[in-house]
């Protein structure tokens, strides 16, 4: 193989910016950019929210202008999917046939919607949301919608239930667990959520499960029956019920998975010339609940900070991944941050004034401050970010208990102890 080529799979977050960190960080060596989408790469988090909405067109979503490319002698391959790795010969084979060779291989494959197991998933209407052209046709269905029913209340059903709110369409989400966003946000975040939610006049269905979607003769979806007997109206479905990681090129090429791309902390996977970053990868970090040691993260943040650490790694300069984990999410005018690796924690202090709809969930795990969940609170959220990154304690339970504790306050007044002693 004539000279060095890094191939990276997948072009979404993590991999456009693998690309762009790559030439950033100096490397020469030629590099490929493979994804199966043809639009130029783009951030997803907006299209549940301002590009549904019709506040952002597709202009607005690109993580960087097409020409950005080629200007930066990256070799964009698009609407053309790698459907094998042969880690023998050190290439990849492309649908269309054609074989890149590589020397170093990045795999930011990313997840797919998982699939709802129910009959009636194939009628028209039924939607999941991931991709641009997912976008597209909800845009389409929900303008003349009346009902839309969402399954699932995570990220994109609550996301998707504030702005089909404000574009006037009835909503519903329908969802197994006993609160809404159970997997990221802690019952207090989620309470308040829920309340804001039905406020507006969105229906919850928590505990209840579908269990077939039913349709009109021209085979549009017009009804989702739930398993307490009830049939609701629908003339949109969105199933949001979470992602699978996208593992098959790997297990196929013989590297280490499970419930992702098994990767060290240098992100390299059991074979020394492939990587994985983003939503596909599950890797070791010191914020993993203690049990397990390992992460999988489906964030924009994680995506981005892997792309730097591999191309870092590519560039000759490697450091461990230790990047600390946050996630945001808006819903109407609410900006929720989560900073940290909440789960596992075993005791929580509300500060602020949720009332005002302006408060933080400190949570803990013995004494020591783990994440802090905030609503229109970005200060209580950049301060626990950096105390997490710094490795420093943060404040105990008790003194966040205290009836005057401020976030700021009690930073300016540690920095000042730390200085003095
Ligand atoms: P998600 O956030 O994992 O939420 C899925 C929800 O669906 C969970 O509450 C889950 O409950 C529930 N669920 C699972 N099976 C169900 C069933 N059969 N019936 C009803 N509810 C069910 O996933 P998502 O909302 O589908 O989002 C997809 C991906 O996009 C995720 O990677 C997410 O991180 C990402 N995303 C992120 C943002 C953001 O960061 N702001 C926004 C949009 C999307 P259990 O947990 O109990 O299974």
């Amino acid at each position: 193989m004539a000279g060095r080529q890094v191939v990276i799979v997948g072009a979404g977050q993590a991999g456009s910016d693998t690309a762009a960190a790559l030439r950033a960080g100096g490397y020469d060596g030629h590099v490929v950019l493979v994804g199966d989408e043809l639009p130029v790469p783009y951030q997803r988090p907006p299209l549940s929210k301002a590009y549904l909405a019709g506040k952002a067109g597709p202009g607005e979503l690109e993580l960087r202008p097409e020409d950005f490319y080629a200007a930066q002698d990256i070799e964009r391959v698009s609407g053309d999917r790698v459907t094998s790795v042969d880690r023998e010969a050190s290439r990849v084979v492309l649908a269309s046939g054609r074989a890149l060779p590589y020397d170093r291989l990045v795999l930011a494959t990313g997840a797919r919607p998982r699939p709802l197991p129910v009959p009636g998933t194939g009628l028209a209407g039924v939607l999941s949301l991931r991709s641009l052209a997912d976008a597209d046709v909800l845009r389409r269905e929900l303008s003349g919608a009346a009902n839309l029913v969402v399954v699932g209340a995570g990220f994109i059903g609550m996301e998707l239930a504030a702005t089909a709110t404000g574009l006037g369409v009835r909503t519903t989400v329908v969802e197994a667990g006993p609160r809404i966003m159970g997997r990221t946000v802690t019952p207090a975040v989620s309470g308040f959520l829920a309340a804001e939610h039905a406020e507006r006049g969105v229906r919850i269905l928590l505990g209840t499960e579908v269990t077939g979607l039913d349709g009109d003769r021209e085979g549009h979806v017009r009804v989702v029956e739930l398993n307490d007997g009830r049939r609701i109206a629908a003339d949109v479905v969105v199933v949001g019920i979470g992602v699978l990681p996208a593992v098959d090129l790997a297990a196929d090429a013989g590297l280490d998975v499970g419930d992702g791309v098994i990767v060290d902390a240098s992100l390299r996977t059991s074979d020394p010339a492939v990587y994985a970053i983003g939503d596909c990868a599950r890797f070791p970090t010191p914020y993993a609940p203690p049990a397990s040691g390992l992460l999988r993260l489906e964030s924009v943040q994680n995506a981005s900070d892997q792309a730097r650490c591999v191309a870092a790694a590519l560039c000759g300069k490697p450091v461990p991944y230790t990047s600390v984990p946050w996630f945001w999410t808006e819903q109407y005018d609410l900006r929720v941050q989560m900073a940290g690796i909440t789960g596992g924690h075993d005791r929580t202090v509300t500060v602020g004034d949720p009332a005002g709809r302006r408060f933080s969930v400190l949570c803990f795990r013995g004494d020591r401050l783990v994440g802090t969940e905030s609503v229109n609170r970005p200060a209580d959220h950049m301060i626990t970010r950096r105390l997490l990154a710094s490795d420093t304690p943060g404040p105990s339970p008790d003194e966040a208990a205290r009836p005057d504790f401020d976030f700021k306050t009690w930073q300016a007044n540690a920095a000042t102890t730390r200085t003095a002693a």
